[in-house]
Parts: structure tokens; C-alpha cells; sequence
């Protein structure tokens, strides 16, 4: 039997986008390095047994702790992934949307700035571009709006997939029957907050 116990844990990736992509729904990790996908994918999750693939959601306050893991055919370069994050629209999306399977890619993180959109992008202000002033540093157009600077930002998905079957909302006090939520919380919260 293999524990979870001895699987490192890494965060070193900047949070989790839900898709719909393939009809499906679709939980993706997002990394600022294509390398860094490609080589996540290639020595840890390419070697993940599809039905021991689970996702953990542990709700705590506005926040909730993202837990990913797996038994793995290549142990020794297995990872277990774990990060904290706020509450979106898209989470509460995907808790009432996912009916018990996603599909897990890598995503990577592209930043975008006026040059290399249509006029139609929408920045991060929620106005478009063409509603940003080339000549005067970008600025948004709209009087309510105090956007100094065009910023956008696409979400370029692996084509690879996993499919996972093993969804679970825990709270924290339901932890300690779960060896992974619990691992992941004891290792990264309970014993680092002493
Ligand atoms: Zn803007
Ligand atoms: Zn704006």
C-alpha cells in the first residue's frame, strides 16, 4: 500500500482555473513556465492511475485549501499538490457544476498588454481594449474607472487530461478522516503554525 505520507507537497504554482473545455468540466493548476508544465506533466502526472487521482476542498472561512494527489506508477518522482486560496465565482461554479468527474490539465499563464489583443479583449477592469488609450500609457477611457494600465491575461490548457472521479468537500473538522486532506494539513498547516 503506498502513503501519502512520504509524497513531497508543492504550491510553487499560482492558483487553479475551472473550465468548461470538452463538455466537461475541467480543474486546471496554473503555471507562469511552460517548461515547468511540461516537465510537471511528463515526470509526475503522466504517470498518475486515473482512479486514485482525488481532489480535496477544504473550506475555512473565505478561503478554501486546494488538495490534489495520487498513487502514482513512478513513485519516486511523485508530487502531491496543495495551495490556499479565495473563494471565486468560478470555484462555487465548479462545486455545483462538477457532478463527481473533471478533467485535470496544466494550465499556463500568459500575460497580455494592448499590443497583443484585439480591440475587443477585455482588460482586467472589465472594459475593452479599444477602450484604452494607445497614446497615453494605456490609461481606460471610462471616467468610473481608474485603470492606469491595459492588463489581460489567457489561460493556454494542456491538451493532455487525466480524468478524476474522486471529488470531496471537507470541513476542517472532517479532516482527520481523510489520509490526504489530513496529511496535506498537518504537514503544511498544523505543525508550520507552531
Ligand atoms: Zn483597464
Ligand atoms: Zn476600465
Amino acid at each position: 500500500m503506498s502513503t501519502h505520507s512520504s509524497i513531497p507537497w508543492f504550491d510553487d504554482f499560482m492558483g487553479v482555473a475551472y473550465r468548461y473545455y470538452d463538455l466537461r468540466m475541467n480543474v486546471v493548476p496554473l503555471l507562469t513556465d511552460r517548461k515547468q508544465s511540461a516537465s510537471l506533466w511528463h515526470d509526475t502526472i503522466h504517470w498518475w492511475v486515473d482512479p486514485s487521482i482525488k481532489i480535496r476542498f477544504v473550506e475555512i472561512g473565505d478561503k478554501y485549501w486546494f488538495i490534489l494527489g495520487s498513487d502514482s506508477q513512478k513513485p519516486d518522482t511523485n508530487l502531491s499538490f496543495f495551495k490556499v486560496l479565495h473563494k471565486s465565482e468560478n470555484y462555487e461554479r465548479f462545486k455545483k457544476g462538477h457532478g463527481g468527474e473533471a478533467y485535470l490539465r496544466l494550465g499556463v499563464y500568459a500575460k497580455k498588454t494592448l499590443g497583443d489583443v484585439k480591440k475587443s479583449a477585455l482588460c482586467n477592469c472589465s472594459h475593452e481594449a479599444r477602450d484604452h488609450d494607445e497614446g497615453d500609457n494605456d490609461v481606460c477611457l471610462y471616467n468610473s474607472c481608474d485603470c492606469k494600465k491595459f492588463a489581460s491575461f489567457q489561460v493556454n490548457l494542456s491538451k493532455r487530461k487525466k480524468t478524476i472521479t474522486d471529488i470531496l468537500y471537507l470541513e476542517e473538522k472532517d479532516v482527520k478522516d481523510d489520509p490526504l486532506a489530513w496529511n496535506c494539513l498537518n504537514k503544511n498547516k498544523y505543525v508550520k503554525s507552531e
